[in-house]
């Protein structure tokens, strides 16, 4: 080996073992919460302390049922809707809850109600489930400008549609263009749309 390539085989070296010299790395801290901006709608993720006073709490995860049934809205996915539904007005969309919690007896109401109309209740379960499967009465899931006429309902649950992850809103079936759920952490994206509820 000659002068210059002994220099080169020692550069050479001496970077792949830089390359490999990689510094320790702290393990980022774990998201404890992810805060919601009441007048812009912003998201922002904390590893400590709490929301400001200016902010809601969303969770930091998807949104499960509790061991105990609550009577209305589960407060974070309470507080999903308001922070994106500012973020909707900034972009020129309104967004409404129109069925939001539901106690069991309504619930059963409307099941009994759609077995009726669909004449079975595997075909009614399509549009509304029973009781003991809805996420409405677990106060986990809200209707979307429903029953408000004009396209500019729909466009507006479609903008939810597409943004609604940031918030941890996700659009959950495919023939349901207005109903929603907090199925993931803020800004993670949304599982693949189920066909249709049951
Ligand atoms: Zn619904």
């Amino acid at each position: 080996m000659g002068r210059s390539h002994a220099i080169l085989f020692a550069t050479a070296l001496s970077f792949s073992l830089f390359a490999q010299a990689s510094p320790v790395q702290a393990e980022p801290a774990p998201i404890i919460d992810y805060c919601g901006k009441k007048t812009s709608g912003n998201v922002r993720a904390i590893t400590a302390g709490r929301c400001q006073l200016t902010e809601l709490s969303l969770g930091n995860q998807a949104l499960t049922r509790s061991v105990k049934r609550p009577t209305q809205l589960v407060k974070e996915l309470n507080a999903r809707f308001l922070v994106a539904r500012v973020a909707a007005q900034k972009a020129g969309y309104d967004i409404n809850v129109t069925s939001g919690y539901r106690s069991l007896k309504r619930q059963k109401y409307l099941f009994q109600r759609a077995v009726s109309r669909y004449g079975s209740k595997a075909e009614a379960s399509k549009w509304v489930l029973p009781p003991e499967k809805s996420n409405h009465p677990w106060g986990l899931a809200i209707d979307i400008n429903y029953g408000i006429s004009g396209t500019k309902a729909r466009q507006s649950a479609a903008w939810l549609d597409r943004n609604g992850y940031k918030y941890g809103l996700c659009r959950r079936y495919k023939n349901e263009w207005w109903h929603f759920e907090p199925l993931v952490a803020p800004g993670t994206r949304c599982p693949v749309l189920e066909p249709y509820a049951s």
